[in-house]
Formats: structure tokens, C-alpha cells, sequence
């Protein structure tokens, strides 16, 4: 599937790259990131307002996440990839009650899928997050906060020594 959920461990909920680099360090990385997207989303290809997505890797063996890069994605992908903050906007009233249903036909557009696909991928992706959760995951950023104290600040370098 093009867009899948991608939920993350709850032991791991907000310890991102965003919440440790000042407001003008995260929007320089924004920026390089929409620009090599051609600011389109990288999954849909819908233009406007853009979200920049953290991608990580799951090491299972050693209990490793790991900040693998980032994707610039429209508000309705973007959602998509965090199904279980969109239920919690819902519950708070931040997003309308049919805001599931956008989703729903968003995800089984970009899929070509079903809706019953979609309601069976939710399901996997939620049983697979409940199992992630038990475990202490270590977050894996020096290497990016790093490069980001660096003088040369660009994705490029970023993306060179991975
Ligand atoms: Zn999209």
C-alpha cells in the first residue's frame, strides 16, 4: 500500500527530532524538505498546506528507533500516518466527527482499496502498536541533532552521511 498508519510507540511519544531543535532549526529543515518534494505531498501529490513527517525504523532485536529521514506529506496523509491522534482530536472536539470518514476515502483513493481494507489495515496497524508499546524503545537522534549543530545546516548533508 502507498500510505499505510504508522503509529508510534507510546513509550516514545514525543521524543521526536522536532521537540529538541529550536523553532528556527525545525523550519529550516521543513523548508529543504518541502522544496525537494517539489512542495507536493510525497505520497498523494496534492499540493497545499504541507506536514513534515518524521520516517523511522524499528530495530526489534535491540528495541532501536531510529530517525531514518523525513517526507513531506498533505494534512490528510499526514493524519493517515497518526490515525490514533486524529481519535483523540475527535474526542476533544479539535476535528469534526466525520473527520474518519475524509480519511477513509482519502486512504482508500491513494490505495485503490476498499473500505473494508482499510478497516482491516487499521486493526493490524493497532494490534502491531499495542505489541511495540510494551517495549522501552531507545531513540536514536545524535546523529541528526548532531549534523544540526554542524555549520553546514542543508538536508543535504543530512541525507550524505545516513
Ligand atoms: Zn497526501
Amino acid at each position: 500500500m502507498k500510505l499505510e498508519i504508522e503509529l508510534v510507540p507510546k513509550s516514545s511519544w514525543y521524543r521526536n527530532l522536532r521537540s529538541g531543535l529550536s523553532r528556527d532549526e525545525w523550519n529550516n529543515i521543513r523548508k529543504e524538505v518541502y522544496k525537494k518534494a517539489g512542495h507536493k505531498c510525497e505520497i498523494c501529490k496534492l499540493q497545499g498546506k504541507l506536514f513534515c513527517h518524521e520516517l523511522w525504523n524499528y530495530d526489534e532485536t535491540r528495541d532501536m528507533q531510529k530517525l531514518m529521514g523525513f517526507q513531506a506529506l498533505c494534512e490528510k496523509c499526514h493524519y493517515i500516518k497518526h490515525l490514533g491522534l486524529v481519535n483523540v482530536k475527535i474526542a476533544s472536539c479539535e476535528l469534526p466527527n466525520n473527520f474518519i470518514d475524509i480519511l477513509t476515502d482519502h486512504f482508500c483513493k491513494v490505495n485503490n482499496c476498499s473500505k473494508e481494507d482499510f478497516k482491516a489495515h487499521e486493526e493490524s496497524s493497532y494490534k502491531k502498536w499495542i505489541n511495540m508499546s510494551k517495549k522501552n524503545w531507545t531513540v536514536e537522534l545524535t546523529a541528526w541533532k548532531n549534523r544540526m549543530h554542524n555549520k553546514q545546516k542543508t538536508l543535504e548533508n543530512f541525507y550524505e552521511d545516513k
